[in-house]
């Protein structure tokens, strides 16, 4: 045993926290730049202006708000000397007996380059949530874009040419995107797609998507982009998410690409509090200059040979990316199970190690990191417990989510110090974190098998720390500094790496699976162990005083910021349903809780299904009685009705009532839809579900087929955006605002039509 100095335990707690500082740092968002800086850089002070002009108010597909946020768009780009187009095509998409579709209106620019190997596309849609001004979604990509085009005029003429797509209908199910790679024809002229989003209204922007065969293009980045911010585990968690974007429509085009995003700020996504106030301007700033540098990069860059070998990346502190190709992970990986094994080896025969030290290292991870998620699991049901209306937000991120990330990294060191604290004097700390590091060796070789680019997140600060274990075993004779400084240096590579993991998976999972971020603080453990005797040399109760203290300022910092006010205010849910075919109208919420609010409106004590109303919907909604009103309906022509072959085949036309934007339709069975628009039903699907978005007022042409014995139903739900104000008897107090979502801020008309003879 060494004697560990006082000092050394200081040194320890000092050199963690600045490591992961350091580590967190890269995440800052950029200055943002004023509006009198120079034309050759982007200014994210006159991207505002354009913000403030196109996130004035909600602009969801439909809406007169949409058409004049188009008309903006193209007035600017045309002004700007851009040839300019409007494409209006149907969007579809199926999914088994569903269909979605929409009458897109894309608006397409493009920049003339002087000698072009392939055009460059860069994409964003203009279209907001219903209940959502959309300054960060996806008003911030199309502020950019305009900024971009503004700056790019000015500039000397690049080769490629430059085609600004601004997307339709992206909110409903990236409508636009998918009319626009259908078929536009000129796609095979395109060589580099760069997409740009916000999943919040803060945060830097991640570049959190690739295309496939990425070598080539994750290296151009790299040296393109000022602040690049990206790895292969993000990307290869985004793939695992249920979550898309526009770039995803292109997929299959086979185009290259990069997919770039913010974030953090996670509760004003779709939210009414996405204005152009709230937006994080550093992140306006950092997508901003993302896209300019890559568009003039990529600009003048021979687009014909855009695909090689994928490779394994992530980055480091600014501007620093490690790239690899994909090839070198297994011998990597091999090498680390070989150099484990090596050291255990030559621990066990010079006696360095005991094996069943080893076991009891092995054992006492996984106890730690099982006592860490029950802690984790408790407090979050405190934390809901005590703030149900966090659950009105998505993840159940309220504004100040950020702070019980602190509770969380608390409640993970609290289980690492309770735990292993009592063997440190018994058992040798270098025994024990081997054994912890073999359960990160197994992890490695499953997590090859689901997340293949993502592995290098443990081997690579494995294998320096097992050189280092190397050192320290069989140098036992070098003087008791030189272990110290060994017991730090094992900690550098896994802090720069995870300390971004651990903030970047609670901004995306936030209270509703805090887990995600611990247990990149629970892989730690490994690391920090042999640290330990030095901080409980200063006092045995320290470590946990740190990780106690921790959690107790979190949980009270927390609560203290959990009310909802009119900067901050609340998001509630709540829709009128109106039945024509019964003549009954209910009010629903699909709150979780009901709010203060919504009570007003809906005074039942327990949640029901609304299958009577809404065709299919197995959800339990709180809902109750509401008055009746009048409001114009959809109507219904019959254009056409024939028999061939047994099958009658009819078109039918719908013509949306006054402010109509979704036309639900369920035809009964044995009636299927088979053309929407000019979009003809791919093959022999059977769609008998069809949700249509932002109508033209001249009406919806759909063709339907059906046996010649039924006779089809087709049930309607048409959806209004905005609640009949004379309806609405207790308006939204300042600290409530709409929440996202169909059945929020919107009046559902149901009818039933018989399509008879
Ligand atoms: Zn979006």
């Amino acid at each position: 045993m060494y004697t560990l100095s006082k000092f050394q335990g200081l040194i320890s707690i000092a050199f963690v926290a600045l490591i992961s500082w350091m580590a967190y740092v890269p995440l800052k968002t950029p200055t943002p730049k004023t509006a009198n800086e120079a034309p050759t850089s982007f200014s994210a002070h006159r991207a505002l202006e354009q913000l403030k002009v196109i996130a004035a108010e909600p602009h969801s597909s439909g809406t007169p708000a949409h058409k004049k946020v188009r008309n903006y768009i193209f007035d600017y780009c045309k002004k700007q000397g851009l040839d300019t187009r409007v494409i209006n095509q149907t969007g579809l998409r199926q999914f088994r007996a569903t269909a979605i579709a929409g009458n897109t209106l894309n608006i397409i620019a493009t920049l003339k380059g002087s000698n072009s190997s392939k055009a460059v596309l860069v994409m964003s849609h203009y279209d907001s949530q219903p209940n959502s001004p959309g300054a960060a979604d996806d008003g911030s990509g199309v502020a950019a874009m305009l900024e971009t085009i503004s700056l790019l005029t000015k500039g000397p003429k690049l080769k490629n040419d430059i085609i600004f797509l601004f997307t339709d209908l992206e909110e409903v199910g990236l409508l636009g995107a998918e009319a626009f790679a259908n078929s536009y024809e000129e796609l095979t002229n395109v060589g580099m797609i760069l997409n740009y989003e916000a999943r919040g209204n803060s945060g830097a922007s991640f570049t959190f998507e690739t295309s496939t065969e990425n070598g080539f293009i994750v290296r151009t980045f790299s040296a393109a982009a000022e602040k690049p911010l990206a790895n292969s585990l993000a990307y290869e968690i985004y793939k695992l998410m249920p979550n898309d974007t526009d770039f995803t429509m292109f997929k299959n085009t086979g185009i290259s690409g990069l997919n770039s995003g913010f974030i953090d700020g996670f509760s004003y996504y779709h939210s009414m509090a996405d204005t152009p106030e709230n937006i994080n301007l550093g992140s306006l700033q950092h997508q901003g200059d993302l896209m300019l540098s890559m568009t003039k990069y990529f600009g003048n860059l021979d687009l014909t040979e855009t695909k090689s070998e994928d490779v394994i990346f992530f980055s480091l502190f600014n501007g620093n990316m490690i790239i690899y190709p994909l090839s070198w992970d297994i011998p990597l990986i091999v090498l680390t199970i070989l150099l484990f094994i090596m050291v255990v080896v030559i621990g066990l025969k010079k006696e360095q190690l005991k094996l069943i030290h080893l076991l009891a290292g092995f054992g006492l991870f996984i106890a730690s990191i099982a006592v860490s998620i029950g802690l984790i699991w408790v407090i979050q049901q405190l934390i809901l417990m005590l703030n149900p209306h966090y659950t009105n937000f998505y993840s159940n991120n309220f504004y100040n989510a950020g702070y019980y990330l602190w509770s969380v990294i608390g409640l993970s060191l609290f289980s690492f110090v309770i735990i292993f604290q009592p063997f440190v004097k018994k058992i040798s700390v270098l025994s024990m974190s081997l054994g912890s590091m073999a359960l990160l060796i197994v992890l490695v070789v499953v997590l090859k098998y689901f997340i293949h680019s993502g592995t290098f997140i443990l081997y690579v600060p494995l294998l320096p720390a097992i050189l280092i274990m190397l050192v320290l075993i069989t140098k036992t004779q070098l003087p008791q500094r030189y272990h110290q400084l060994g017991n730090l240096l094992l900690l550098i590579v896994p802090l720069i790496l995870w300390v971004p993991f651990v903030y970047f998976l609670f901004v995306v999972f936030s209270l509703s699976l805090p887990y995600a971020s611990a247990i990149f603080i629970c892989f730690l453990f490994p690391f920090l162990l042999p640290s330990l005797p030095a901080v409980t040399q200063l006092h045995r109760y320290l470590p946990v005083s740190i990780a106690g203290l921790m959690v107790i300022v979190s949980l009270i910092v927390g609560q203290s910021s959990s009310s909802y006010t009119k900067a901050e205010p609340l998001q509630s849910q709540l829709c009128y349903g109106l039945n024509l075919d019964t003549n009954e109208a209910m009010w629903i919420s699909p709150q979780e809780h009901q709010d203060e609010w919504t009570k007003q409106y809906i005074k039942t004590s327990t949640t029901a299904k609304i299958d009577d109303f809404y065709p299919n919907s197995t959800h339990q909604y709180w809902r109750d009685k509401a008055p009746l009103t009048n409001v114009a309906t959809t109507r219904i022509e019959m254009k056409q009705d024939t028999v061939i072959n047994n099958v009658r085949r009819m078109t039918i036309k719908l013509i949306p009532g006054a402010g109509t934007t979704v036309l639900n339709l369920w035809l009964s069975e044995g009636a299927y839809f088979k053309q929407i628009d000019k979009r003809k039903i791919e093959g022999d699907s059977q769609i008998s579900v069809l949700r249509y978005y932002a109508p033209e007022s001249s009406g919806v042409e759909l063709t339907i087929i059906t046996d010649l014995e039924a006779i089809p139903t087709l049930e309607l739900i048409e959806s209004k955006w905005g609640i009949n104000e004379k309806l609405l008897t207790s308006p939204l107090p300042d600290n409530i605002v709409f929440g996202t979502g169909g059945f929020s801020n919107s009046m559902l008309i149901k009818r039933t039509f018989v399509l008879s003879y």
